[in-house]
């Protein structure tokens, strides 16, 4: 979501912020941060209930809480903010039907009094009758006209609000399909990418799932910072790997999943080998003191699917061979193809 607090207002949010996220045992990067921030600005009620339940019982929030608060009370809310969107545009839509249907029931009634009118005028008239008809047909052509100009009026008002909330809405659709940090795709937008290619979406299609090796101690030796670097830099090895048709994403935590269409498992596997073997050639520096956190790895796991195959599946096939590289020394690419299969690393540099 965006936030609405100019800088003097986020000054005095961040004063407020900082002495409460310094009382958790969680890192102060910038997940925590989003957490206290919303909670002292008071714009998301159902995590401050939680918050000010831990602040009173004295429980400090560790990492893997302030993840799970983050997806659970922020990346959550921005899906309800879509969805609050998408209910407000098809209430306008409806609206805007009935104004139609109005419109169409006034000029029915106008047909009727020509009609009407019509058929007084056949035969011998006075000359009295037609001056009255004549005051008539004025009178429901003036009604009519302003009856036709309300309609048009709020037909036009209507349009603009759809054009508002559809822009709004394209808006917080691709903010709610994509992690900010990387620009891939997060968990919600590989579901909806994945469930676009239809019935069948794995036949012929691998699946490759990475997890970085030891994050966790990278983070805590060289600080959250560098843990985003590195995450935005495996984001950007990952993208340039991939063709077009691929869809790469970062579903969570130190975790990427890359669906391969059209991917026999030969070439998945030596895909998820390249990216492995750039991962581990690349060199990231802290931007503080210049010090490198030595080499940081991925181990990957790797599925090929078929026509019965669905994301869930699919995701726990890739999961299995994941595990099974990383018990079998991180820094590696395994393979599932029914019974699993460790492959170990050949060094592509
Ligand atoms: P393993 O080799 O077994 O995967 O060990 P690991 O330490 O990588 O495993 P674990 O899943 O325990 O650690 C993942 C860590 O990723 C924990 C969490 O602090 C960190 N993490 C999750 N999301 C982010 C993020 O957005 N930024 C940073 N910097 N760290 C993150
Ligand atoms: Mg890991």
């Amino acid at each position: 979501m965006r936030y609405s607090e100019n800088k003097d207002q986020s000054a005095e949010l961040l004063r407020l912020a900082l002495p409460l996220m310094a009382r958790q045992s969680a890192a102060l990067h910038p997940i925590s941060y989003t957490l206290w921030y919303e909670h002292v600005a008071g714009i998301n009620p159902p995590l401050s209930a939680v918050l000010e339940a831990s602040l009173a019982g004295k429980l400090p929030l560790g990492e893997d809480d302030v993840y799970d608060l983050h997806a659970r009370f922020v990346v959550a809310r921005d899906m309800e903010v879509l969805e609050r969107l998408q209910h407000k545009l098809r209430q306008v839509l409806e609206e805007a039907a009935q104004t139609a249907a109005v419109a169409l029931e006034d000029s029915g009634q106008f047909e009727a009094a020509l009609r009407d009118t019509r058929s007084r005028l056949t035969g011998a008239v006075s000359l009295e009758t037609v001056h009255a008809i004549i005051a008539e047909l004025a009178r429901e052509t003036n009604r009519m006209q302003s009856a036709t100009e309300a309609v048009h009026q709020r037909l036009e008002s209507r349009a603009r609000e759809v054009e508002v909330l559809t822009r709004q809405l394209e808006q917080a659709k691709s903010e709610a399909l994509l992690d900010p940090l990387t620009g891939l795709k997060n968990r919600r937008g590989f579901e909806v990418a994945v469930s676009e290619l239809g019935r069948a979406a794995f036949k012929d299609a691998a699946l490759v799932l990475a997890d970085i090796d030891h994050f966790k101690e990278i983070n805590d030796k060289h600080g959250h910072l560098l843990g985003d670097k590195i995450l935005r830099a495996i984001g950007a090895t990952l993208q340039s790997n991939i063709k077009g048709r691929d869809i790469a994403a970062r579903p969570g935590g130190d975790e990427f999943a890359i669906l391969l269409q059209q991917t026999p498992l030969a070439g998945a596997r030596a895909l998820a080998e390249q990216i492995r073997a750039a991962v581990a050639a690349g060199r990231i520096r802290r931007a503080d003191s210049k010090e490198q956190p030595g080499s940081v790895t991925l181990s990957i796991g790797v599925a090929v699917g078929g026509a019965e195959d669905t994301l869930e599946s699919m995701l726990a096939r890739a999961d299995a061979a994941l595990y099974a590289a990383k018990r079998a020394g991180r820094n590696r690419v395994s393979v599932d193809s029914g019974e699993p299969v460790t492959v170990a690393a050949t060094a592509i540099r």
